[in-house]
């Protein structure tokens, strides 16, 4: 293990073997120190950064059945819902009114929905102050076959109607194993990997994701991590990585899991993904997650960045978590960690120090 501490020290890329028995047996504070020193070389300053986000659920309407997932209806369900683009208009302009600085837009899989809805609403939402930051991959894959256009041209289209940013959403686990276990009618890894190049090639940026703490393995995790590093190398497209853990609760995978993630499986997952994506700019602590003091903990473990500061969200709360914050709030914690807050934009300028 001292050997992979050095390597590590001295800047060395691990292989995916190295990642697994790192994160089988690397001493928990260790990884912290190491992730630290990481992120220290990368951001020689102190500032930790968030952004006043909201999150916009168009649709509820999902015909995937994602066994995770906790907020998706069938169309005749009594709470199956979809937003007219009106109605999506008046979220942005409340969003406006409240400082909002980006919009997480995101939906279930409605298969219902026509290509123009999707294109309508960039069109729309896009001519507010708020950043439109929208549809994970399997959405573009929807759209794809909704219209009968390859992926590329899909994402022309959104480019042309004023999308500049894609969410990382969709990832859970990027290994088929897994995929193939908890979510098998939603696009492979392959797909959402080669969904992200396109995207990335035409000049959109995304984030990456990964949720955990459910079926997956140690080597999972690593293969998830190299299947995003192996393309950040090629396009440099993705500007974060986010990792949450899976929650539990009113969904059909929390009755067949038994492990419950712990602050110190959250944190070492924070460094380990610190460690391995050594071409990654930015790795968040996702606080709404795993709740505050861990978020705080977190910046000690290779995280320079601490989110969102939701102003809705539904999916988390759908699954019975819930979590509220202030910008001064989360201003607080992060100097009571050490650090500088600094509220940004979506591509990571920084706004105001706070
Ligand atoms: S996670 Fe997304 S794709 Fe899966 S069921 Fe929920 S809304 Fe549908």
């Amino acid at each position: 293990m001292i050997e992979l501490y050095k390597k590590i020290e001295n800047g060395e890329r691990l292989t995916k073997d190295e990642g697994v028995k790192l994160l089988k047996e690397g001493d928990f504070l260790k990884l912290g120190e190491l992730a630290n020193l990481i992120r220290f070389r990368k951001h020689p300053n102190k500032t930790v950064t968030f952004i006043l986000d909201t999150n916009i659920n168009y649709t509820n309407v999902c015909y995937v059945g994602c066994s995770f997932c906790a907020f998706y209806r069938n169309k005749d369900d009594k709470d199956a819902y979809t937003l007219t683009i009106e109605e999506l208009k008046e979220k942005i302009e409340e969003a406006e009114k409240n400082g909002v600085e980006t919009a997480l837009i995101q939906g279930g899989l409605n298969t219902e929905l026509p290509y123009s809805y999707y294109l309508d609403m960039v069109k729309e939402l896009s001519k507010s102050s708020v950043h439109v930051h929208a549809f994970s991959p399997p959405e573009i894959d929807l759209m794809s076959k909704i219209s009968k256009k390859s992926i590329k041209e899909v994402l022309i289209d959104l480019k042309n109607a004023g999308l500049t940013t894609i969410p990382g959403g969709g990832a859970e686990i990027l290994s088929e194993r897994v995929r193939k276990r908890i979510s098998p009618k939603k696009i492979d890894t392959a797909r959402w990997l080669e969904i992200m190049e396109e995207a990335h090639n035409l000049g959109i940026k995304t984030t990456a994701t990964m949720m955990f703490g459910h079926i997956e393995t140690d080597e999972d995790i690593i293969e998830h991590l190299c299947n995003v590093r192996k393309l950040q190398d090629r396009t440099n497209g993705f500007r974060a990585f986010i990792a949450w853990d899976f929650k539990k609760e009113n969904n059909e995978l929390g009755k067949r899991v038994d492990r419950v993630t712990s602050g110190i499986d959250y944190l070492k997952i924070v460094a380990i993904s610190r460690i391995m994506l050594d071409n990654f700019d930015n790795i968040q602590a996702s606080w709404a997650s795993q709740g505050k003091d861990v978020g705080e903990v977190a910046l000690h473990f290779g995280a320079n960045d601490m989110g969102s500061m939701l102003i809705e969200e539904n999916v988390m709360r759908q699954a019975g978590f819930r979590a509220e914050s202030t910008v001064e709030e989360i201003s607080n914690i992060i100097r009571k960690s050490g650090f500088e807050p600094a509220l940004r934009t979506t591509d990571y300028k920084i706004v105001k120090y706070l």
